[in-house]
């Protein structure tokens, strides 16, 4: 569901601040073109550390915790301030979207989870087995494994989780949304089929794709769950941002990750590189169609 969070951000002009994915009460206004993120620990440690690397200018801008009612934030830079009237895209990055501690979590007392049985018909009612059907209820980290190939996250490496058009309208169902002729569909109304918006969303992409092959801290990161922000309005300024840390963990003194090897239990690989060259690609094919 898109989230109208419940604050206008004050900063040169007001405007209502839009959320696409998340708990409607993870995020505050902040100060001036800022807002506040619920505290995350593996957040602020890798914002921390992102502000001294080469994707710095893909990141938003961290300005440390701050308290507020008692409860602790993230503040880091509001990433819509700079555009009139945006239009904007969430697009969750990587072949998986949790992390193998989690699987591993999960596993330790598989008890059958009615309520993602629930979530998992409502989605696709022939996904479940037929003694899942006649339990009416599965494992979760059968219900996390399925989730990845019913979206575009296996197949493609990214999936959308949500857009916002200036026009207004809005759709964060996307959960079903996996071939490739969809995704292109989706991507080509975001953009209301400007080749120019296109053009530059993928030299950004192109930039970014350099940096996180030049930084030191993808290089030693299991990035997850990790989203690029798609923001572009009518005054033709469209930029893409990396948002949403909380899953992404350091690897072990001296492990690192390729970022584009398919994932297998235990090596840990992402699929973020992967799942950026595929996108990258996609909107290339329709810049030049
Ligand atoms: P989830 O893990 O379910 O994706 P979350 O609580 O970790 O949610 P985020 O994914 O970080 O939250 O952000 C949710 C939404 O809030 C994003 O899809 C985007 O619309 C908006 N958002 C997040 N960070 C920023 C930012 N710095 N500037 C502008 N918008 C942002
Ligand atoms: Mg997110
Ligand atoms: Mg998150």
């Amino acid at each position: 569901v898109l989230k109208y969070s419940p604050f206008v951000v004050s900063f040169r002009k007001q405007y209502p601040w839009v959320q696409l994915s998340g708990h409607a009460g993870n995020f505050q206004a902040g100060e001036d073109g800022r807002i506040l993120k619920r505290f995350c620990q593996s957040e602020q440690r890798s914002l921390e550390q992102l502000m001294r690397d080469p994707l710095r200018p893909f990141v938003p801008a961290y300005y440390g915790m701050v308290l507020q009612d008692g409860q602790a934030f993230n503040q880091m830079e509001d990433l819509l301030a700079d555009f009139e009237g945006p239009s904007i895209m969430d697009c969750k990055m990587g072949s998986r979207t949790y992390l193998e501690e989690e699987l591993v979590k999960a596993r330790e007392r598989p008890r059958p989870r009615k309520d993602m049985y629930e979530k998992m018909v409502a989605v696709d009612p022939g996904a479940p087995t037929p003694e899942e059907h006649a339990q009416g209820a599965v494992t979760k980290p059968r219900y996390m494994q399925w989730r990845e190939t019913a979206s575009s996250t296996s197949t493609l490496g990214f999936r959308i989780e949500g857009i916002k058009k200036a026009d207004g309208t809005c759709n964060t169902n996307f959960k079903k949304t996996q071939a490739l002729e969809q995704v292109t569909k989706v991507l080509e109304d975001f953009v209301d089929g400007s080749r120019d918006i296109l053009r530059k969303y993928v030299t950004r992409l192109e930039k970014l794709r350099e940096a996180l092959e030049n930084s030191p801290f993808f290089k030693t990161h299991e990035v997850v769950g990790s989203s690029l922000l798609f923001v572009h309005d009518h005054s033709g300024l469209a930029k893409v941002w990396m948002i949403d840390f909380g899953k992404t963990v350091a690897l072990p003194d001296h492990q690192t990750l390729n970022h584009r090897l398919p994932w297998s239990e235990g090596n840990r690989e992402d699929g973020y590189l992967w799942g950026l060259d595929n996108m990258i690609g996609l909107l290339q094919g329709l810049a030049h169609s």
